[in-house]
């Protein structure tokens, strides 16, 4: 394991990138440090009667936008220095994505899988209360969303419990990543694994890098292996395989399974739901060993299940030749010089992992406006179309097929609207931290923070420092 804290390795990569930026020393320091720190204890009792004390933070990074935006992880190994990490790099992250918000973490500290549903529901619905108790939460101060351990379902329990403190319009917008039927938005679930994939294939895209990998540029028929096989993992998986890669080995929690002819994501999802274990997935080689299949010889590992996976442990026998970041924080900073100096492209974190925080903007979007994305438009925009394809039949006297007349006149709803959103804001990111990185030499990571430090310290300096 590390011998850093995890917030010490965002500061680190923090301080690689500063020197390439204009900012001063003062300006710098407020940028790196966590403004507000929250530190939560209450009781639930259990459902056997018994009372437990739960232990809880919220963190909001930086107020140089608002409201703070991050979301809340249910784990045994949340504590307070991971919390304040997570916040940071929420802050970097909204920053290279042009999403306006500060950044903000929250976490309890507990194994979701030891707690019966009504447990977890008390336990959600006192920590919002905690956070409402000390305005940690509101649609222009702070704005949860789900990560590790927590879902839709949670999000639901969280504006339901700020709804019944408030009669605020705009209380939608209180959390994102809610259901759709609670003011959510289409997309947000397969968000982040869309994002992966988005940067990934922009990475694969890049002939010069892919030629000093010894790869053919593109994402067809390159191989790659997940670890965590949660929300983020398996629709990143979903996305890569529809697109032409090829999914040879999973990690869970309980274990891996591999296969050289490759993996259906979808099939896999099935069986480890009906199973409860990924173990025994017909066509596979399981093993009980679940860390030893991220040393396989493979194009691509994502990593997507929580910090510190790639370790001095284990860096040295990762063979795979691009990293994919998905999860937060998966490699330590030793690990990433091992991985550098062997000549591996990590595509970091804290780009390739904002899809969520994209989409859970366009969801605060849609509160805000308490419209559907698509709603006033798409019908029109199909007349227009349909008006412009019968003009185009009368002038060159041929007719379109029914399902050519189809493709051409659809106007978009909201999932294609969120996605097309997405995708333009995950190239348009590629481009600035790739421009970044050529121009200073560095890699993608220190060519990310450096983009960050950049967009943050401009307003730093224009405002929000007192004389
Ligand atoms: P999740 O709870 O949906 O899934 C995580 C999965 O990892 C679980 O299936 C778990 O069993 C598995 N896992 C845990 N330890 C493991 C291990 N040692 N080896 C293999 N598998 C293991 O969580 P998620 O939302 O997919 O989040 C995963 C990562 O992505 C986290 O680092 C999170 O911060 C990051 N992230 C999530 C989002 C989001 O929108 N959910 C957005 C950005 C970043």
């Amino acid at each position: 394991m590390s011998t850093y804290k995890f917030f010490e390795q965002v500061n680190h990569n923090f301080d690689l990138a500063a020197p390439y930026t204009r900012f001063e020393k003062g300006v710098l320091e407020q940028i790196k440090v966590c403004n507000q720190v929250y530190s939560i204890t209450f009781p639930i009792r259990r459902d056997d009667g018994t009372v437990e004390v739960i232990k809880g933070w919220r963190a909001e990074h930086s107020h140089h936008k608002l409201p703070t935006k991050g979301g809340i992880r249910y784990s045994h190994l949340v504590n307070e220095d991971e919390t304040k990490a997570l916040a940071a790099l929420m802050t970097y992250k909204c920053a290279i994505v042009d999403v306006p918000f500060g950044g903000a973490k929250g976490g309890i500290s507990i194994s979701p899988s030891k707690y019966s549903v009504t447990e977890l529901e008390r336990i959600t619905r006192r920590y919002t209360y905690e956070l409402i108790k000390k305005n940690f939460i509101g649609p222009a101060v702070d704005v949860p969303a789900p990560d590790y351990g927590t879902g839709a379902r949670e999000m639901a329990w969280i504006l339901d419990t700020y709804r019944q403190f408030s009669n605020d319009l705009n209380a939608e917008a209180c959390v994102t990543g809610k259901p759709i039927q609670q003011a959510g938005v289409r997309g947000r679930t397969e968000a982040t694994g869309m994002g992966v994939y988005l940067g990934v294939r922009e990475a694969c895209n890049d002939t010069e890098d892919m030629k000093a990998l010894g790869l053919k540029p593109g994402l067809e028929g390159k191989t790659y292996i997940v670890q965590g096989f949660g929300n983020v993992g398996y629709h990143s998986a979903k996305f890569m395989s529809e697109h032409g890669a090829i999914l040879i080995g999973v990690a869970e929690r309980d274990g891996s399974v591999y296969s050289e002819k490759g993996i259906d994501p979808d099939t896999l999802l099935q069986w480890m739901k009906e199973k409860g274990s990924i173990l025994g997935f017909p066509g596979t080689v399981s093993s009980k060993e679940k860390y030893k299949i991220l040393e396989e010889q493979c194009d691509i590992l994502i990593p997507a299940a929580l910090e510190n996976q790639i370790n001095e442990k284990n860096a040295s026998k990762i063979k795979a030749k691009i990293i994919a970041e998905a999860a937060n924080g998966p490699t330590t900073r030793d690990a990433h010089d091992t991985l550098k100096k062997r000549g591996a492209l990590i595509i970091p974190d804290v780009y390739l992992n904002a899809g969520g925080v994209v989409v859970s903007y366009f969801e605060w979007l849609k509160n805000l406006q308490h419209v559907r994305f698509g709603r006033i438009e798409k019908r029109f925009e199909e007349n227009s179309m349909k008006n412009m394809i019968d003009a185009m039949e009368k002038i060159s006297k041929t007719s379109f097929s029914d399902q050519e007349r189809l493709n051409l006149a659809q106007g978009a709803g909201e999932f294609e609207l969120v996605m097309s959103g997405l995708e333009d804001t995950m190239i348009t990111a590629y481009l600035e931290i790739n421009e970044l990185r050529k121009k200073h030499t560095v890699d993608l990571r220190t060519a990310s923070y450096i983009n960050s430090i950049n967009k943050v310290g401009t307003i730093y300096e224009q405002m929000g420092i007192f004389p």
